[in-house]
């Protein structure tokens, strides 16, 4: 799967701000990703967000 930052990627789970869309800070082993509802930062294995990816939006 080609992902690359700056993606919006949409999520299965919801976050619990509503926010299904997060952007693509940094990819690697450990990708880290910024909730776009309430711009917080998580740090994802690469493996758990290819399970979890429901649409890749590129600008
Ligand atoms: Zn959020």
């Amino acid at each position: 799967m080609d992902l690359y930052v700056g993606d919006i990627i949409t999520m299965k789970k919801k976050h619990p701000c509503g926010s299904q869309e997060w952007e693509i800070l940094r990819t690697g082993a450990d990708f880290k990703l910024k909730c776009c509802g309430c711009g917080h930062l998580i740090m994802v294995p690469r493996k758990l967000v290819e399970k979890s990816i429901r649409e890749i939006r590129r600008a």
